[in-house]
């Protein structure tokens, strides 16, 4: 499968994305987590990356685009891929059809996450995520076992400086304005399958089962 997981930050794009890459075998593209990862070792990416970030601002479309190319060079895209938080403009979107196109690869589909505003800033500012494999906890509906640690590797849970309430207002209109229009772009298209971001993981995931089931 070659997927797009379309949505607002804390729809479940990651822990979905997560699932279906470990299912069907292809590489989990997220270009959320190679920025963070960019920040902790320090690299001149992560540096010019995290002021955006931190301001809950998206980083500039060639950077971002540059990224993908790199990651869709990799030999675990042979089984497929999936897209997690990119592409977030109508920039990134045409980009990755040129990418795509060099490579001689076409997308199956791109699934919308749909989640009311008032439960993504509820979701956002109680999350915590695992510093080691990324997963993520909510503090009052999936806490760890815990506090503070990961069930899953033991690693240590951080809140994300870009969950605290202002800058998740701010992330939430940054992607009305840029990135509401990628949605219509793969409407228009015919790609676009809309699953419910409501409910637990596992409903969400048999949504996403239904939305990728290939001849739909
Ligand atoms: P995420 O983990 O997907 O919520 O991304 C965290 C932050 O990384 C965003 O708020 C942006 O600052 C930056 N970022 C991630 N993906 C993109 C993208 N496709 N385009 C621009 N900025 C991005």
């Amino acid at each position: 499968m070659r997927v797009i997981f379309l949505g607002p930050p804390g729809a479940g794009k990651g822990t979905q994305a997560r699932r279906a890459a470990a299912q069907w075998g292809g590489l989990q593209i997220a270009t959320g987590d190679m920025l963070r990862e960019a920040v902790a070792t320090g690299t001149e990416l992560g540096r010019q990356a995290k002021r955006y970030m931190d301001a809950g601002e998206l980083v500039p479309d060639d950077v971002i685009i540059g990224l993908v190319g790199e990651a869709l060079d990799r030999p675990e895209t042979r089984q497929g891929f999936v897209l997690d938080g990119f592409p977030r403009t109508l920039a990134q979107a045409e980009a990755l059809d040129r990418l795509l196109e060099e490579r001689g690869l076409k997308l199956d589909r791109v699934v919308l996450f749909r989640v009311p505003d008032a439960e993504l800033l509820d979701r956002l500012t109680a999350r915590r995520v695992c510093r080691e494999c990324g997963r993520n906890y909510h503090l009052k509906f999936s806490p760890p076992l815990r506090p503070g640690v990961c069930d899953a590797c033991g690693g240590t849970l951080y809140h994300r400086t870009d969950d605290e309430e202002a800058t998740v207002r701010r992330r939430l209109g940054v992607y009305d304005r840029d990135t509401r229009p990628v949605i219509d772009y793969y409407r228009r298209r015919g790609l676009l399958e809309e699953v419910s971001g409501e409910g637990t993981v596992d409903q969400v995931s048999e949504a996403v089962r239904r939305a990728t089931e290939p001849g739909r």
